[in-house]
Order: structure tokens, then C-alpha cells, then sequence
């Protein structure tokens, strides 16, 4: 990419993902100052792409939902809180400047936030890209959003040798915590696979293991429209769940903001229980694990739930809502 190209970038992702940082001001004492002093003027826009790490806000670390990293707990909470009506929004295989710049924009545009887990490979190095991703990285965290590891190479984190699951983890949490000067304790495993090293590595680091339940297969499908239906009948079918999009493809991009509009046109109502309401990462899992399941797996849950709607609607095949009738 040219230089021009990176600068115009640069300057639009500050432009979209700065955020004001507040300066915290000494009190003074009872002033004998006759002059009055002049009126504070407000501290001009960070540009969080271009600042380095130590100016960002920092995070807690989460509460440890599943402290063992058991993968069938981590399905499960997944599953969120039943009837809840709670969308989290995640993104995977990024940081990538343009896609992910315009996925802030649309969250902003939203006002939600979501979560994004980042291959390390992106963040590493001295070329431009790479330089560019940690800026990217960095708009990330300074407009709040969650921020997680999604291994170094986006290889599954399954094998027997532990050291090599390790490199995977650790070395990508290191490149992370290094571009944005967080702690990276949320692990989404490429691929959903996690093995009995990389358990036991996790549940050390006490990393959050976090899986997904409405997945559309966005790296294959690349029709915006078919991609939001399907979506949109996962969610209605579900009642809440754990989105999954890659932020480095236009068309998921441009499915999640016909997602967004959708949600906003079926908000959540607290008296019928009825529509959808986007929750960042930590609250959804608070609330999936303070309301549990009465199953230990997925596919128990996934069995029953298909009892129930069957009992629901006996005859009526399901069938994704249209986008244009859907309001
Ligand atoms: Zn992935």
C-alpha cells in the first residue's frame, strides 16, 4: 500500500476511533488568587493510532467464568442466558486496517460493543501492515471493546506437544498485551479446538475460553443479505447468543450493519420479553453463568431445544424471517 494510502488511513481511523482521555486535576485548596482563573479547556481528541500504549485505559481482568477452561462449559455459557434476549457481537482473524476500522465505526454508529480476538502473526513485526494492525489494535481497545487472543497462527491449539501450544497462546498474548499495553485474558481457539495441554495451559492463565453459538460461515458465504438472514434465523431460533463474524471480510461487514439494523428495529421489551438487546462479552457471560442450564453439553441443550420448538410448532417448517418485512 502506498504511503499516502497509510496516512489517509491513519488519519481516518483517528478520526473514528479516538477518544477523549480525561485528565485527572488536583484539587486545590481555598485559593487567596483574586484574578479568576481561566475557564479549562477540554484536552484535545487522543489520536489512539498514533499514541503509544501507555496512554490507553486499562482493562480488569474477567471474572473466571469456567477457571478450569473446560470446553464444554465454555459452549455452554456460550449459550447465554436462556430468554434473555442478550447478542454479543465477536470478530475473528483480525486486526485488518480498513474492514476493522469501518466494523468501529458501525459499533459506534450502534452504540454497542463487541469483542474482537486477534491473530498475534498481525501485530508482529516491523513492515507497515503490521504497524498499521497495532494502531489498529489499539483503536480497539480506546473505544472499548473487548480485546482477545486468537492464537499466533491461526492453528488449532490441539496438539500434544505442549510447548508448541504454548508459543501459540503465549506468543500471541505477549504481541497483544505489547500493541495495546492490556492484559489478554479472553482465548477464542481457531477452529473451536482445544486440547488437553492447551486446557491446562489456559485454565493457568486464567483465560476466559470463548466459544460462539450463531455463525452464518462467513468466510464462505459472501452475499451481505444471506448472510444477515441466516443470522437473524439462528438468533430468533436461539432467543440469544454468541455472534461470530471476521472483521477481515467486507461482506461481514457489511452483514453486520444490516444485523445491527435489525436488532435496533426488534429492541428488547422487558414486559414481554420479547426482542434482542447487544451486551458487551463480560456481561454476557456474567449473566449466562449466573442463570445456568440445567444441561452439562451443548447437544443436550441443543436437544431439548428442538423439543420445545417442535411442541411449539408442530407443522410450520422454520424458515429465516425476510430482511425488508422483518420491521
Ligand atoms: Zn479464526
Amino acid at each position: 500500500m502506498a504511503r499516502f494510502g497509510l496516512l489517509a488511513l491513519v488519519a481516518w481511523a483517528s478520526s473514528c476511533g479516538g477518544r477523549t482521555l480525561e485528565i485527572a486535576r488536583e484539587k486545590s485548596g481555598p485559593a487567596a488568587v483574586v484574578a479568576p482563573a481561566p475557564a479549562p479547556r477540554a484536552p484535545p481528541p487522543v489520536d489512539a493510532t498514533v499514541l503509544g500504549p501507555e496512554s490507553l485505559p486499562a482493562l480488569t481482568a474477567p471474572t473466571p467464568w469456567n477457571p478450569e477452561a473446560d470446553v464444554d462449559r465454555a459452549g455452554i455459557l456460550a449459550e447465554g442466558a436462556e430468554g434473555s434476549g442478550e447478542i454479543v457481537l465477536t470478530f475473528d482473524d483480525g486486526p485488518a486496517a480498513e474492514t476493522t476500522l469501518e466494523v468501529l465505526r458501525i459499533l459506534d454508529a450502534h452504540k454497542v460493543k463487541g469483542a474482537f480476538f486477534l491473530t498475534g502473526r498481525r501485530l508482529a513485526g516491523d513492515g507497515v501492515v503490521s504497524e498499521m494492525n497495532r494502531g489498529v489494535a489499539r483503536a480497539i481497545v480506546a473505544a472499548g471493546h473487548t480485546i482477545g487472543n486468537h492464537a499466533l497462527d491461526h492453528l488449532a491449539v490441539n496438539r500434544k506437544d505442549a510447548a508448541w501450544n504454548a508459543f501459540q497462546i503465549e506468543e500471541s498474548a505477549r504481541l497483544i498485551s505489547e500493541a495495546t499495553a492490556q492484559p489478554v485474558h479472553y482465548f477464542r481457539p481457531p477452529y473451536g479446538k482445544v486440547g488437553p495441554a492447551a486446557q491446562q495451559l489456559l485454565a493457568a492463565r486464567r483465560d476466559e475460553l470463548v466459544m460462539w453459538t450463531i455463525d452464518a460461515q462467513d468466510t464462505k458465504e459472501t452475499d451481505p443479505e444471506r448472510l444477515t438472514r441466516r443470522l437473524i434465523a439462528q438468533i430468533v431460533f436461539a432467543g440469544q447468543g454468541v455472534v461470530l463474524l471476521h472483521d477481515l471480510r467486507g461482506s461481514s461487514v457489511r452483514a453486520l450493519s444490516l444485523l445491527l439494523d435489525w436488532l435496533e428495529r426488534h429492541p428488547r421489551d422487558p414486559a414481554t420479553g420479547t426482542g434482542y438487546g447487544v451486551v458487551d462479552l463480560p456481561t454476557y457471560l456474567a449473566h449466562a453463568a449466573a442463570r445456568p442450564w440445567p444441561y452439562a453439553t451443548r447437544l443436550q441443550l441443543y436437544h431439548a431445544r428442538e423439543k420445545q420448538h417442535a411442541l411449539e410448532r408442530p407443522r410450520r417448517p422454520r424458515r429465516a424471517p425476510a430482511l425488508a418485512a422483518a420491521s
